[in-house]
């Protein structure tokens, strides 16, 4: 709660998911993998101006025009193929209902997400602490690297380790989880860079060994 403390403080409320639909971010979950938002951004506007955000939209049209659509967010034709791996579930398990999906119990949706081919760890977890609104904690590269250049945890900790950390030592609130994170991305993007601009930094001041 101090790191918490620390980066609400410099930056306030970061409002995430940036989306107007549950599908939307969906999609965005899928979209930002391996690239920044800006780029998730342009791809989205794309899908928009061609009114594809909708599962029938998604469903219908063929993986490679679809790849066209989403080209500015990188690996295009690998995400195409992710998008469509979602959409398929969603229609073949849930009648093309999404909020049948999202009203899983919580450890039968995660379990579910990372049953679609693509969607790992960190995608899943969005969804169900962004989309379902579940207070799962999820962890990204600059989670790593701000616990471990803080010495909270040592370099080769994994996935699940980490967000253990998380979990057991916060109150499981959803909005607590949704800020938490995504301050952690605005600090790992600002100041927590490849080469760490402390000084500037808000967790300057956090425990460091
Ligand atoms: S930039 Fe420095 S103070 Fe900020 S999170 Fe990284 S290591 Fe910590």
């Amino acid at each position: 709660m101090e790191m918490f403390n620390l980066l609400y403080s410099a930056h306030g409320p970061q409002n995430w998911w940036p989306a107007e639909t549950e599908l939307e971010m969906m999609v965005g979950a899928i979209l930002t993998q391996n690239t920044n938002w800006n780029n998730v951004e342009k791809a989205i506007e794309n899908l928009r101006i061609g009114n594809l955000l909708s599962i029938a939209g998604l469903r219908d049209i063929p993986v490679s025009v679809l790849a066209e659509y989403i080209r500015p967010a990188g690996y295009y034709n690998i995400k195409a193929r992710r998008l469509k791996n979602l959409i398929d579930r969603i229609e073949g398990a849930h009648n093309g209902d999404i909020d049948t999906l999202l009203s899983l119990d919580t450890d039968t949706l995660r379990a579910e997400l990372l049953s679609v081919p693509g969607i790992g760890r960190e995608t899943a977890d969005s969804i169900v602490l962004y989309g379902a609104g579940r207070p799962l904690f999820v962890i990204d590269t600059y989670t790593y690297r701000i616990l471990a250049r803080h010495g909270i945890i040592h370099e080769e900790a994994g996935y699940d380790e980490l967000q253990s950390l998380f979990m057991d030592n916060l109150p499981h609130d959803v909005e607590l989880f949704k800020e938490f994170h995504a301050l952690i991305v605005k600090t790992g993007k600002l100041y927590c860079k490849k080469r760490p601009n402390c000084p500037v930094c808000p967790l300057d001041t956090f425990s460091r060994p």
